[in-house]
């Protein structure tokens, strides 16, 4: 009998233990939020960057005033001549607002084209293409021309709809061709898909950077580009920054990638024709970023909600 009571308590026991543990579980089952697997997101990434701020400083303005080289200024985002020289455009990143072509200037005849009334591009592209194109000519390549400059947001769709492989063509708002600053350039009797072994588009991918001219879409580089090998595509982004992506081994993304995962104070250095620049990185804080005192700039978006921002 003793034996049967001590074996009920145990089993009333046990199971007020059980229900004990069950409502338990509930009641934190409803306060403890769904929680889906983390992505990275672009705010994350900001978020990592301010981080890097010394620890000892409360606000923004503070961090900079502690770096011992550099004083700023701040200056407001929509008083800046954005150059976007290096905005970046790719299936993740799409212009949000359409660049129009009364911004582009006529090809021809500066450059030779294949199509003389259609084909547009940024002025100063059109400058570095003419540059690009002398040296070839001079080192005894003739015959490059570009087939493609600028195009609208409806070009763009029709082509999109009407290529097959979209492994090199991507979608409207996110091609670089919107911005004039993208040029594919072909050789004279050099079928497009034998480009790539000519003398012509190896003296090309060798040289464009000296111009400020990048190859885009190397061989090998679709898993972060988006984009397949094209040997004719060339994007200007400046001589400075072209010539650090070009002796790193960076793609734009990766080069715009080490650009935000730069501290708060540091920067770049790249010497070019006897002159050091500066390459910072800024996030807008309240629409505002800070700049280098008393040094000439060329600023640049990235398309990312982030300045670049090359002093001298
Ligand atoms: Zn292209």
């Amino acid at each position: 009998m003793r034996y049967l009571m001590v074996v009920l308590a145990a089993a009333v026991l046990a199971i007020a233990v059980v229900v004990g543990l069950v409502v338990l579980a509930r009641t934190f089952a409803d306060l403890t939020p769904i929680v889906a697997v983390p992505v990275p997101t672009r705010v994350e990434i900001l978020e990592t960057h301010e981080e890097t701020a010394p620890q000892t400083a409360e606000t923004w303005e503070e961090w900079h005033s502690q770096s011992p080289n550099w004083t700023f200024t701040q200056a407001d985002i929509t008083a800046i001549d954005d150059t976007g020289y290096l905005i970046l455009l790719n299936r993740e990143n799409s212009l949000s607002v359409e660049i129009d072509i009364s911004e582009m200037q006529q090809a021809w005849p500066t450059v030779p084209v294949s199509f003389i009334d259609d084909i547009f591009l940024h002025p100063t592209a059109i400058a570095a293409i003419r540059q690009m194109l002398d040296a070839a000519q001079a080192d005894g390549l003739s015959g490059l021309h570009i087939t493609s400059g600028f195009r609208t947001y409806a070009q763009q769709a029709a082509l999109y709809e009407n290529t097959v492989n979209r492994a090199f063509v991507l979608p409207p708002a996110h091609s670089e061709h919107h911005t004039g600053l993208a040029a594919d350039i072909m050789a004279v009797g050099v079928p497009q898909s034998e480009l790539a072994q000519s003398p012509h588009g190896r003296w090309m991918a060798e040289n464009s950077w000296r111009f400020g001219l990048i190859l885009r879409y190397p061989q090998g580089s679709q898993a972060i580009t988006g984009v397949a090998f094209e040997p004719w595509h060339f994007r200007y982004v400046g001589r400075v920054h072209a010539q650090y992506m070009r002796q790193n081994g960076l793609l734009l993304e990766e080069y715009l990638a080490r650009l935000q995962n730069l501290g708060n104070f540091d920067n770049l250095e790249i010497s070019l024709d006897g002159t050091t620049f500066y390459i910072f990185y800024e996030i807008p804080r309240n629409g505002v970023i800070n700049l280098p005192e008393g040094l000439q700039m060329a600023i640049s978006s990235d398309n990312m909600g982030g300045f670049i921002v090359k002093a001298w």
